[in-house]
């Protein structure tokens, strides 16, 4: 299957402006098919780096067993949503990336991920400290790891044209 193009093309981001996004922030909204077949979309702390996304979660739940049964999944960052009042509109910028889902469980790859949410959420944090965390929450935690296949990003109309003032 192909991804769609965007309709709106002239207010879609370089793929490098996606990824410097992604970097910045710091939560989004997984989507993935529920129970039932319903759509579930869960908002996420994430970490990204080199088209893969790293989400920490427990080793149970709905979204779990979402993605035990189907590991595809979309994930969306706002990374900007100012109103203007008097446009009846706001100035947003968001990313949706489409992938697969693996569930790290293996203690090494698990570790690795690990490290690499908390440096991203305490950057000014030792070693030692980040030890500490990971090693008290590793028997209760589990990594998503989505591998991106497909990433747009758009910006408003507003901030299209403030661009290209
Ligand atoms: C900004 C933000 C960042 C977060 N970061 C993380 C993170 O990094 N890791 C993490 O594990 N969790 C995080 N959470 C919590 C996350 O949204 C889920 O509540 C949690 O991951 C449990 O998901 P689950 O599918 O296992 O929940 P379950 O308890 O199995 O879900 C059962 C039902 O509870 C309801 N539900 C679950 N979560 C929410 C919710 N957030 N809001 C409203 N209803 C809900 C839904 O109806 C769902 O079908 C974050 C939440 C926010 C708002």
């Amino acid at each position: 299957m192909s991804f769609r193009e965007m309709r709106r093309f002239r207010q879609q981001l370089p793929h490098q402006e996606c990824e410097a996004l992604l970097r910045q922030g710091s939560s989004g909204v997984l989507a993935v098919s529920g129970d039932g077949g319903w759509p579930y979309a869960v908002p996420l702390s994430y970490a990204y780096e080199d088209g893969k996304l790293l989400f920490h979660c427990a080793t149970s739940g709905h979204k779990l067993d979402a993605l035990r049964r189907d590991g595809r999944a979309s994930f969306c960052v706002i990374s900007q949503d100012r109103v203007i009042p008097e446009k009846y509109t706001t100035a947003y910028r968001s990313v949706i990336a489409f992938g697969t889902v693996r569930i790290l469980e293996e203690e090494q790859e698990l570790r690795a991920a690990a490290e690499e949410l908390g440096r991203k959420y305490y950057p000014a944090g030792t070693a030692e400290e980040l030890e500490r965390e990971i090693s008290g929450a590793l028997s209760h935690m589990l990594v998503l790891e989505m591998t991106v296949e497909h990433m747009t990003g758009k910006e408003g109309k507003e901030l299209m044209l403030e661009r290209n003032k």
